[in-house]
């Protein structure tokens, strides 16, 4: 009765083990481990890190932020403004106090667009100093996020992640509480969900998984690894949400798709760190 249809006839024949064809487990956690097996991991100050106060903001304009990013363009070449599609050589279909028609070039990717349109998208982000270009995605100044307070935990356990049967286990524990919006949420002051908390995540203790732990605990100080949106599998509107960085949940199978083998994993994180402006670079910064 195990083997039903060609492929349990071609399986029998081939004299393969039954377990073949039964469906795999779900293996989401670990086994049990002890505070005693937990260690700290070599290199890596601390086993947990909390949410720290806001930066203080340096109280900049917009535009004296922006100024820092770009250069002026006096011939503002024959083009669409993309922010605004008004010509760059017509005044910026936004307002401001400086005339309308000025254009300006980021500095590193060189992509052109009114002044008034670059201020209005500034003043819709966080405000943190920081700037992306709208066509290329080039991130200007550090990028942080909106992410609520909470608490990352992270130590090595005394079990292999499948895939990586060489090494240890890194596990990272986050616990967000729930809590109210702030001016820099969707719907400020309006309360906010918190589902499926702790979250725990897992990496190999190797190398380069070290490597990922330490960028990560630069994505969490730039409040960079959760949000508060719509969850994508429930609906549900104003709850934590994670933002743009994969992380692996599933510690024993990959039933579904956020567990191990996965060998491109370490790669595709690091790949989406990058893009929020978080490289090895970062570490050196973050010291200073
Ligand atoms: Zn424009
Ligand atoms: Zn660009």
């Amino acid at each position: 009765p195990h083997h039903s249809g060609i492929t349990g006839i071609l399986m029998s024949a081939a004299g393969l083990p039954v377990c073949l064809t039964r469906p795999p487990k779900l293996v989401l956690h670990p086994p049990p481990v002890s505070k005693s097996e937990i260690q700290s991991i070599p290199g890596i100050s601390h086993t947990c890190r909390k949410t720290t106060k806001k930066q203080a903001k340096k109280g900049k304009t917009p535009e004296e932020v922006l100024k820092k990013y770009l250069q002026k363009v006096r011939h503002p070449p024959d083009e669409d403004c993309t922010i605004c599609m008004e010509r760059l050589s017509a005044p910026s279909g936004y307002k401001g106090p400086q005339p309308a028609n000025l254009v300006g070039k980021l500095v590193k990717c060189s992509h052109v667009f009114h002044l008034h349109c670059l201020v209005a998208m500034y003043n819709n982000g966080n405000k943190d100093g920081s700037l992306q270009c709208p066509t290329c995605k080039t991130i200007y100044g550090v990028k942080t996020g909106t992410q609520p307070p909470g608490k990352m935990e992270y130590h090595i356990i005394p079990h292999a992640l499948p895939g990586h049967s060489d090494c240890k286990t890194i596990r990272i524990i986050y616990n967000i509480p729930p809590g109210v919006q702030g001016p820099e949420h969707p719907n400020p002051g309006k309360s906010f969900t918190a589902r499926g908390f702790p979250r725990h995540c897992y990496l190999p203790d190797s190398e380069k998984g070290r490597k990922v732990l330490k960028l990560l605990l630069v994505a969490w100080d730039r409040r960079l690894i959760f949000a508060i949106g719509t969850s994508s599998t429930t609906g549900e509107s104003d709850t934590v949400i994670w933002n743009e960085i994969h992380h692996k949940t599933e510690f024993g199978s990959n039933l579904t798709g956020h567990g191990y083998p996965d060998i491109n994993y370490l790669d595709n994180v690091l790949a989406e760190l990058a893009a929020q402006g978080i490289t090895e670079e970062s570490l050196i910064q973050e010291k200073d």
